[in-house]
């Protein structure tokens, strides 16, 4: 592709995640001059796991990124639901959509984050830096940077996560939506579990398990909780292991193997509810746009499914408003479903009351397999 006459003064990407690092390596491909900006001054450890469902890795394939990805990820055939004592009640059977819609990954984060960084080697990344300012001119944005430089872009594309600047630049304070709950996320080595992936719902809290290869089983624990509650690293695992005592099947062994503190990473969980994603020459991607509960594990394939769109619409039309319009046109009903998808599933799993959770698990339990991969086969079934 030629770039379109309206890209040539460049994009500024500002955020190196999955969305604006995916930003980067797609540009690059299509000749797009571009620069991103990232507020680490380091590549911070990527410390916990990921799973890319059916239509996360239909972008990667898209981009020439799946192969890589394949050879360090488990691939996932199922993920069962059990309650906390380990007894079944349902299971997700992803290998019934492989045939039609390829397959799902479990992997570590820094697998995923070496692939991105390596596919936009050729964009120049300033660490340690982030935008102060944005002013529109007409025909460009003027960028002021952290480091007092200046410079001008055609568009600019705030990448830079739930908290983001760039949203404030344009939108001024936007609240997020706390969920209610916290989780922590952790990879542990152990070859123990018998599932590849299983979730346990108890009362107010879940446990999750998932092998992302042959030694290393990622985990995330997800607590009822306010949000800001302090949880200091002396007892911290202890704390863990209390929450979940009363979980049986491989969590005791999973959290005994846990060494340091440090493992654990810790999130309260938002959700961003804010329209427009975009102002004139500046639009938002990924979660700083729509950040979700990971209850459907499909924040980063919403990242990438922008990414996705919004190079097809920068193809295929000739100025901001055409392309970021078109864009946003093609995303809001499907990120709103999925959004509201997973706030649903995951308030359903943190009910707190003894009879709900028992009549929870009856009707999980008495619900048809065919109907746990329905939501899944509706999203890969859509036209991203
Ligand atoms: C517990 C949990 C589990 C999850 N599991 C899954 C899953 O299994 N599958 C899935 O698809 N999704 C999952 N998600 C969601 C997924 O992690 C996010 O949707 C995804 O990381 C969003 O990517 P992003 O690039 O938009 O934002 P981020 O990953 O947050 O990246 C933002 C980047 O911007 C940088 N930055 C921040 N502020 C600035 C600034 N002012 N200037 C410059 N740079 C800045 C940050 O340092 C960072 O590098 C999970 C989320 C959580 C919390």
């Amino acid at each position: 592709m030629t770039a379109p006459t309206w890209l040539e003064r460049g994009v500024l990407i500002v955020g190196g995640g999955i969305a604006g690092l995916t930003l980067a390596g797609a540009l690059q491909r299509i000749g797009v001059n571009c620069q991103l900006a990232e507020r680490s001054d380091t590549w911070a450890p990527v410390g916990a796991g990921i799973i890319l469902g059916v239509n996360a890795m239909a972008v990667m394939r898209r981009f020439d990124l799946a192969h890589d990805l394949e050879d360090q990820a488990w691939a996932l055939e199922g993920m069962t639901i059990t309650d906390a004592k380990n007894r079944h009640l349902i299971r997700t059977n992803l290998a019934e959509l492989r045939p039609r819609f390829g397959i799902s990954l479990a992997l570590h984060r820094a697998v995923l984050h070496e692939a991105l960084l390596s596919a936009a080697s050729d964009v120049p990344i300033r660490m340690g830096t982030t935008v102060d300012s944005l002013e529109e001119t007409g025909e460009s944005v003027r960028a002021r940077f952290s480091d007092g430089s200046e410079d001008s872009f055609a568009l600019v594309v705030g990448a830079d996560g739930l908290h983001s600047q760039i949203r404030s630049l344009i939108f001024g304070d936007v609240p997020l939506r706390y969920s209610g709950y916290t989780c922590w996320r952790m990879v542990v080595e152990s070859d123990e579990m018998e599932a590849s992936a299983q979730e346990m719902w108890g009362r107010g809290k879940r446990f999750g398990a998932v092998h992302i290869d042959a030694q290393r089983i990622y985990c995330f624990a997800v607590v009822n909780a306010e949000a800001g509650r302090p949880d200091p690293a002396p007892g911290r695992l202890q704390r863990l292991r209390q929450q979940f005592s009363e979980f049986a099947g491989p969590v005791p062994s999973l959290l005994a193997s846990l060494k340091e503190p440090d493992q654990l990473i810790q999130n309260d969980l938002y959700e961003v509810l804010h329209t427009p994603w975009y102002r004139g020459r500046v639009v938002l991607v990924g979660d700083a746009a729509h950040g979700m509960t990971p209850d459907m594990g499909q924040g980063a394939a919403m990242a990438l499914e922008d990414i996705a769109v919004l190079i097809e619409s920068l193809e295929t039309t000739d100025s901001p408003a055409d392309a970021l319009g078109a864009w946003a046109t093609r995303r809001t009903a499907r990120v709103r479903w999925i959004q509201n998808q997973s706030r649903r599933i995951g308030q359903v799993g943190q009910w707190e009351s003894r009879l709900a959770c028992a009549l929870r698990n009856q009707v999980t339990r008495a619900t048809p397999a065919w109907a746990a991969t329905r939501v899944l086969k509706a999203l890969a079934s859509q036209r991203v």
